[in-house]
């Protein structure tokens, strides 16, 4: 098994794990460079990105436009807070409610912030729109959901890595399995309940894809029962799954239709990840007017949320999406890619199986999840050319940027399947 790695990435290495928090566990591989799907690393060895840092960098790497926009923003004005006024937000604000056509944006930093805040949100419309009784709210969320890593969140997570001894847990939380109406509508009659957070597909899980009308369900259901259905789409959303966003499901509008037999429109969205082109960090909560007013000065914020760079990036980041039909691209390749694979399955014993929608996928390996097999494929990917990382012990996530090419697509399924074959 090929591990060795050449000396002078072994410094930077060196220099993380020595003065770094030992709070992730990169694959041995250190990169300088990014351009478009490729990115390089300190020895000028070129490499496919199939991770696309968690599906942020949906444009590719160091897009023009994008890092354009950022630059020009960068020399102009980069923050004011908002104790002031700037003359990016509203029109920022303006582009992405007419983008995602909800009423009003609520802007953040990061993904878990954005959670967070849809969080707040829907606890203050059970209390002041929904009546329900002060501080008793409850908000529904999947078994193996991934919200992201602040304590509240880790409070109702049940992956015991990201909750093992960060308690005391914020309480309000109640879990049902994923994909499972009957659970959700059981859940859903339950006192005093603010709303539904779901992954439209649970992609930390290991891309985890529901049944197609899973969402759907989750849409009639919260009606049915007056709750909030909040979709996280830090992930799925922004043309990854071959819509717009994941809760389009097969319509090929890209999210810019209505069609109600597949829109199943939320009532709070959640963004963050590829809205910012891989960039800088944006994130976002969309609602319309009865929701989103629920929030009154004062009563939440953020320093750096809603920024002129934030707003610059983020509109070039949706431009990019739009014209270079990202979502269409991602659908076609997603289904050539999981019909190659499926091809390769067919004989062989490592890979049990592929899954997921548009350019998110991931595949099972024939073994348990403590193994280290997907990880030293991984490893064998790297020396061959492409970078992925395991999701959990035996699945490996496939998520390279939306702006790849067919011939790039089979050159990349050409390594895979080699690398495969090579164990
Ligand atoms: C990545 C992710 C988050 C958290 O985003 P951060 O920017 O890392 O805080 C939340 N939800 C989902 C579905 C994610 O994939």
């Amino acid at each position: 098994m090929s591990t060795q790695i050449a000396s002078k990435s072994q410094e930077f290495i060196d220099l993380e794990d020595k003065h770094g928090a030992h709070n992730y566990h990169p694959l041995p591989v250190v990169l300088e460079k990014g351009d478009g799907v490729y990115v390089w690393d300190v020895e000028g060895k070129r490499y496919y990105d199939f991770l696309s840092a968690y599906s942020a960098v949906n444009q590719g790497h160091c897009h023009p436009a994008i890092v354009g926009a950022m630059n020009k923003q960068a020399q102009t004005l980069t923050l004011t807070s908002r104790a002031f006024h700037n003359d990016k937000l509203g029109v920022y604000e303006k582009y992405i409610t007419d983008y995602f056509k909800f009423d009003k944006v609520l802007p953040m930093n990061t993904g878990a912030e954005a959670v967070e805040t849809a969080i707040k949100i829907a606890r203050k419309w059970a209390y002041e729109k929904k009546g329900v009784a002060e501080t008793e709210a409850k908000i529904i969320v999947c078994e193996n959901n991934f919200h992201g890593r602040t304590t509240t969140i880790i409070s109702f997570s049940n992956d015991e890595g990201a909750r093992k001894n960060f308690g005391p847990y914020t309480p309000g939380f109640v879990k049902v399995p994923y994909d499972d109406a009957e659970a959700l509508e059981e859940a859903l009659k339950g006192d005093n309940i603010a709303g539904l957070l779901v992954e439209p597909i649970q992609g930390e899980a290991g891309v985890y894809t529901p049944s197609d009308d899973f969402m759907k369900i989750c849409r009639e259901l919260c009606s049915k029962y007056n709750a909030l259905f909040i979709a996280d789409e830090i992930q799925t959303g922004i043309a990854r799954t071959g819509a717009l966003l994941a809760v389009c499901g097969k319509c090929s509008c890209q999210g810019h239709c209505e069609r109600q037999e597949t829109y199943s429109r939320p009532d709070v969205l959640i963004l963050g990840k590829a809205l910012s082109g891989g960039a800088y960090p944006v994130s976002a909560v969309l609602a319309d007017d009865e929701i989103m007013n629920v929030i009154k000065p004062g009563q939440h914020g953020s320093t750096f949320g809603g920024n002129p760079v934030a707003a610059a990036v983020a509109m070039a980041a949706l431009d990019v999406v739009k014209d270079e039909n990202l979502a269409q691209n991602a659908r076609e390749l997603g289904s050539y890619f999981r019909e190659k694979m499926n091809d390769y399955i067919q004989n062989s014993d490592l890979v049990t199986l592929v899954r997921g929608r548009g350019l998110l996928n991931a595949i099972v390996i024939n073994d348990s999840e403590e193994s280290d097999t997907a990880w030293n494929i991984c490893l064998k990917l790297r020396d061959n050319g492409l970078l992925a990382k395991p999701t959990h012990g035996n699945i490996i996530r496939f998520a390279p940027p939306l702006v790849m090419n067919k011939e790039q697509l089979d050159e990349c399924i050409e390594i895979i399947i080699r690398t495969l074959e090579e164990f």
